[in-house]
């Protein structure tokens, strides 16, 4: 399209890029962006870069991080011989909110889709078992309550129940095909407080 400079065409393509944002979207953010005083515009530029550069998953339970292991893997207070086993770093955000569990956690970065292709090999599941050094008592599994998340969960079972781990599912009170992060904190809390062994 031409009814643009290249560089304003620029901008669009790469706010498009971003999940959520259509055309449409990208061009009000674009224009939004160059009305900016151009301090705050660098701002923000830096921060994405820094972000992005100092940031990296930890080692340990895959969470975002500036500190490798992160401060929970880190934390001498938090019990390590619980696991909470869930799909994406925002969803520790969720359950770090409702202040209740104070276990140690493991992102898998991802869900078992059949449909979509994606095996067991696909997320970090090998990461998983490779903590399961005797010293761990409980694995909580809080994967999304949709097809994914719970193909995701009886696969996890399957695999660490042999090796004498107690494997949960948070189950009530998440809505069926409802994401974790949407959850509000009372419901959380008493899907992980009505936990059921797999
Ligand atoms: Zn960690």
């Amino acid at each position: 399209m031409d009814f643009y400079p290249v560089a304003i065409e620029k901008l669009i393509e790469e706010f498009a890029k971003l999940p959520g944002i259509g055309y449409k979207t990208a061009q009000r953010l674009t224009i939004y962006t160059l009305n900016l005083p151009s301090d705050e515009v660098r701002e923000f530029a830096e921060a994405l870069i820094k972000a992005r550069g100092t940031i990296r998953y930890c080692s340990v339970c895959g969470n975002f991080t500036d500190s490798d292991p992160c401060a929970i893997c880190s934390n001498p207070n938090r019990d390590k011989s619980t696991i909470c086993v869930v799909e994406q770093p925002k969803d520790i955000m969720a359950m770090e909110k409702i202040r209740e569990y104070n276990g140690v956690y493991h992102v898998l970065h991802g869900n078992i889709s059949p449909m979509a292709g994606r095996g067991p090999e696909d997320i970090k599941l090998k990461e998983l078992i490779k903590r399961m050094n005797g010293d761990i008592k409980e694995v909580i599994v809080a994967t999304n309550p949709n097809v994914e998340g719970e193909a995701t969960a009886m696969y996890i079972s399957k695999i660490l129940k042999p090796l004498g781990v107690k494997v949960t599912r948070i189950a009530h009170g998440i809505p069926v095909g409802g994401d974790l992060e949407y959850a509000d904190e009372v419901t959380l809390s008493k899907a992980l407080e009505g936990r059921t062994e797999l």
